[in-house]
């Protein structure tokens, strides 16, 4: 699954309640090369890592996809993606617009989520909350101008007004998810061979 929204959108706020209350959701953790902010932990907010480690890794293929949001390299490694899916677990992807476009090319079968706040004076108010310098708000509002154009590429739209029925939502858009026909194949044949085999 992936997350996207304009920056202050709630996009790190709901992962996080989201992994707490549903098992079934692990963070795939993305790598970066923006300095670390306080009370950010490598490994787990992000690997935080060199522009020349960050184009190795891009060279060597090690990346599902990647991007620039406001002068940083971002990118999603392949392997946290893999590990997760083999475990059987969804993981959870909180990347930019432009990636979550990358990501559904490649695994049409991703479910795209986009957040937004319930109007313009709130998500001002959240970013100000986050202390967001007034130019930083500045540039990240003009950046959600672009994304908001992008919105209809999504899947879902959850409006993140109060917090844990944002999360209600997503968790609701997963159990959907997970009875598409297309994604119950496994099940489908196992009954078709013991149908094939069941004698009376
Ligand atoms: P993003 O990761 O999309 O940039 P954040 O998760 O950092 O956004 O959220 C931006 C700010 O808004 C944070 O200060 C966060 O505490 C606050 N916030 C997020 N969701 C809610 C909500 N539902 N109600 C109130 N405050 C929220
Ligand atoms: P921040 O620096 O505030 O944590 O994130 C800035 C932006 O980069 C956010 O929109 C975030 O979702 C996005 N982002 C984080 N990781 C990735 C990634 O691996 N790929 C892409 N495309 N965007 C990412």
């Amino acid at each position: 699954m992936v997350i996207s929204a304009p920056s202050g959108g709630g996009k790190t706020t709901i992962r996080e309640k989201l992994l707490k209350r549903d098992k079934r959701f692990r963070f795939s953790v993305t790598c970066t090369t923006r300095p670390m902010r306080p009370g950010e932990v490598d490994g787990k907010d992000y690997y935080f890592v060199t522009l020349k480690e960050f184009r190795r890794l891009r060279s060597g293929g090690k990346l599902l996809e990647w991007a620039s949001v406001h002068g940083n390299m971002y990118g999603t490694p392949v392997k946290s993606v893999m590990t997760l899916l083999k475990k059987g677990l969804i993981p959870v992807m909180t990347i930019d617009v432009k990636g979550a476009r990358s990501v559904k090319k490649i695994f049409p079968e991703t479910v795209t989520v986009f957040l937004l706040p319930p109007g313009l004076k709130t998500l001002v108010g959240r970013l100000r909350k986050r202390r967001e310098p007034a130019a930083n708000i500045r540039v990240r509002l003009e950046t959600a101008k672009k994304e908001i154009k992008e919105a209809s590429f999504f899947d879902y739209l959850v409006i993140n007004d109060r917090l844990s029925e944002a999360v209600g939502d997503i968790r609701d858009i997963a159990d959907i998810e997970c009875m598409k026909i297309s994604r119950k194949q496994a099940e489908i044949q196992r009954f078709g061979l013991e149908l094939l085999k069941f004698r009376l």
